[in-house]
């Protein structure tokens, strides 16, 4: 079982950003940037094209309701999306509110947001997921 699967089922806290019956968002644990959320399916699956084309297609869609709730919450130019999977061997897209290139540098230092910041930037972009 993955992490992300763990944090799906419950058992590993996650501050959730949206759900439905195929996908799971939340806030990466160490964020690049405020409003940084991971978008996974459920079911287990390793390489993101892996996915079947119609879990594929679904996922992003998926993804692209969540970067709207986020461009809404977090103001910023864009969300930008990345996906590797060198760490975490469940297929996740990442999105980044965005204003200038720096900002998806994955190597510069990360931030450091309390629970409590981390607990409000999901709530606002729950807010408003549609
Ligand atoms: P990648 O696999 O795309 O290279 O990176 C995995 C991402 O997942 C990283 O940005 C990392 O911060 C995030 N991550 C790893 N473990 C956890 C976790 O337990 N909870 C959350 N919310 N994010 C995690």
């Amino acid at each position: 079982m993955t992490i992300f699967s763990k944090i799906i089922a419950g058992e590993i806290p996650s501050y959730k950003v949206a759900e439905d019956d195929l996908f799971y968002a939340f806030l990466d644990i160490n964020p690049v940037a405020k409003g940084h959320t991971l978008v996974v399916p459920k079911q287990e699956v390793d390489y993101i094209f892996d996915q079947s084309d119609a879990m594929l297609s679904a996922h992003t869609v998926f993804a692209k309701r969540v970067a709207s709730a986020i461009k809404k919450a977090i103001p910023c130019n864009r969300v930008g999306v990345a996906v590797m999977g060198l760490e975490v061997p469940h297929a996740h897209i990442h999105l980044i509110p965005l204003n200038s290139e720096g900002d998806m540098d994955f190597r510069k230092e990360h931030l450091k947001l309390s629970p409590e910041e981390m607990q409000e930037i999901a709530a606002s972009i729950a807010a408003n997921f549609e």
